[in-house]
């Protein structure tokens, strides 16, 4: 059951409740007053008869000094003005109580004298049929004989009201549960609305619409729970934005993959093919078997770049504090042999935290990047200087530059701007990944400027704070 139906439904039950116990009390007590009054009435009736037929009995001649019960049969009718249509019923008994006079249709059955004594009157109720009656008995104590006195009273009326006073009551209740109903469903369903709205936004979130967020359409607790609601689905689809994107980074990384492994394979296989398939003269078989050696190279050092990446992303670093002057001679005696481009190390002396072997694979990265985008002759340098935040190490090449557009890419693993020029090197895309992964180990990262044709520079800064490193790294020297 709908939860606005069932707040209507037990708003309905508690007012017809409260309707019916309130109806029955009040109309109740208007006819427990009315029939006290009746009563009071009764019973002063009863006194004035009293008194009435002791007068008349004292003017009854006394033949033998006592009340006959003819005399008093004849008070008694003379009383009785009509019988049951005056309204008034009487019966007189004498002492034995047996009846010497009673009106016609005064219930035989009826017997309250039992109970009267001198000075004390008695009544009660008694249903006739349809009819309600206040019998009332007394004593009259006349020409030294005790007689009882009872009278009838109808009282049909009041019972009469108290019946019609439910029938209107159960009405009025039924018109009042039936309007209270009506409104008491708009107030329902008002006070709801942030429940279904937020159940809308749910339905709509499990259906895949990570974008959807509840209205907020009341400043109470509904309305903290909406705002709560719409922040948690913020968090969520903050999170699975990433996830999508890494899913989708690793789907690329898949295919770029398989893509750099199938391009030398199908070369090697193809080269073996001709070399076991045909003789070929000397001159050939050296290029093909050397094709082979080549792209075979190409293939172990990605394997290698790649287990590095993957080591790297899943290890922690031992910083340790390392003397810059060994990552600049590292890289002089790397490149003492390349005669093809002018490069140029110049540097602060400086310590700084790190793992030597990680950042010698960053530098040494960089610079045959810088390298394999100079032309024969072009100028390389590399620098360190200290700065307030850490050490700056740069890359400066005047080589082919990076588009602007793909300053982003460069860094994803596979990525090559040019990728016949950067194949023809033995590039394998993954120099610059794996940097950014180290870097990240180091709490630094690579900050890449570059014009098309005019050059490239990278450089990174490494902390001077231990802390900053054995925080990134994750390791806990003293
Ligand atoms: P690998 O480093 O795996 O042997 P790679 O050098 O091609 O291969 P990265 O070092 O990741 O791969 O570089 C990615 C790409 O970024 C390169 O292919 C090249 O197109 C571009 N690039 C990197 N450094 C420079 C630079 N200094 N000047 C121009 N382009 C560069
Ligand atoms: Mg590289």
């Amino acid at each position: 059951m709908k939860f606005l139906y069932k707040i209507l439904l037990w708003t309905i039950i508690t007012m017809a409740a409260a309707f019916g116990f309130s109806g029955y009390f009040f109309v109740n007590f208007v006819f427990r007053t009315a029939l006290n009054r009746e009563i009071e009435q009764a019973l002063d009736d009863s006194n004035i008869l009293q008194f009435a037929f002791e007068t008349a009995a004292l003017n009854v001649p006394a033949k033998y000094d006592v009340l006959q019960d003819t005399a008093v049969e004849q008070i008694g009718s003379k009383l009785e003005s009509g019988g049951q249509g005056s309204g008034r019923l009487l019966r007189l008994s004498n002492e034995d109580k047996q009846v010497i006079y009673a009106s016609e249709g005064f219930p035989e059955e009826a017997r309250l004298i039992g109970q009267v004594e001198e000075n004390i009157r008695a009544y009660q109720i008694i249903p006739q049929g349809e009819h309600y009656y206040i019998q009332t008995g007394i004593m009259v104590n006349v020409l030294d004989r005790n007689l009882y006195l009872e009278t009838m009273e109808d009282v049909t009326e009041v019972f009469a009201e108290r019946t019609m006073g439910f029938s209107v009551y159960r009405k009025v209740t039924v018109v009042m549960l039936a309007v209270c109903s009506a409104v008491m469903y708009f107030i329902c369903s008002w006070l709801t609305k942030p429940i279904r709205l937020l159940a809308g936004a749910t339905r709509k979130m499990a259906e895949g619409n990570y974008g959807y967020r509840a209205q907020v359409v009341s400043n109470d607790e509904l309305g903290m729970l909406t705002e709560d609601f719409n922040s948690m689905a913020n968090v969520l689809e903050d999170t699975i934005g990433e996830l999508q994107n890494e899913v989708r980074a690793r789907e690329d990384f898949i295919a770029a993959f398989a893509h750099e492994l199938k391009t030398p394979l199908t070369a090697i296989i193809g080269y073996a093919d001709l070399l076991r398939s045909r003789k070929l003269d000397e001159e050939k078989h050296f290029l093909s078997s050397n094709y082979i050696y080549t792209e075979g190279k190409r293939l172990e050092n990605m394997s290698f770049r790649l287990l590095d990446i993957i080591v790297t992303k899943r290890e922690q670093i031992e910083a340790q504090p390392m003397a810059v002057q060994v990552l600049f001679q590292y890289l002089e005696d790397m490149f003492k042999a390349n005669t093809q481009q002018k490069i140029g190390i110049s540097y602060e002396p400086a310590t700084v935290y790190g793992e030597v072997n990680l950042i010698k694979s960053v530098l040494l990265n960089l610079a045959d990047n810088a390298c394999k985008a100079s032309a024969p002759g072009g100028v390389i340098e590399i620098s360190g200087a200290k700065r307030e935040e850490g050490y700056l190490f740069r890359v400066k090449d005047y080589g082919v530059g990076i588009p602007e557009k793909e300053l982003k890419k460069v860094t994803e693993a596979f990525y090559m701007v040019d990728k016949s020029r950067s194949r023809s090197r033995n590039g394998a895309g993954l120099g610059l990944a794996l940097c950014v992964e180290i870097l990240r180990l180091h709490g630094s990262e690579l900050h890449i400027e570059s014009k098309v044709g005019e050059g490239t520079c990278i450089s990174f800064c490494l902390p001077w704070e231990r802390e900053t490193a054995d925080e990134n790294s994750g390791t806990d020297e003293t």
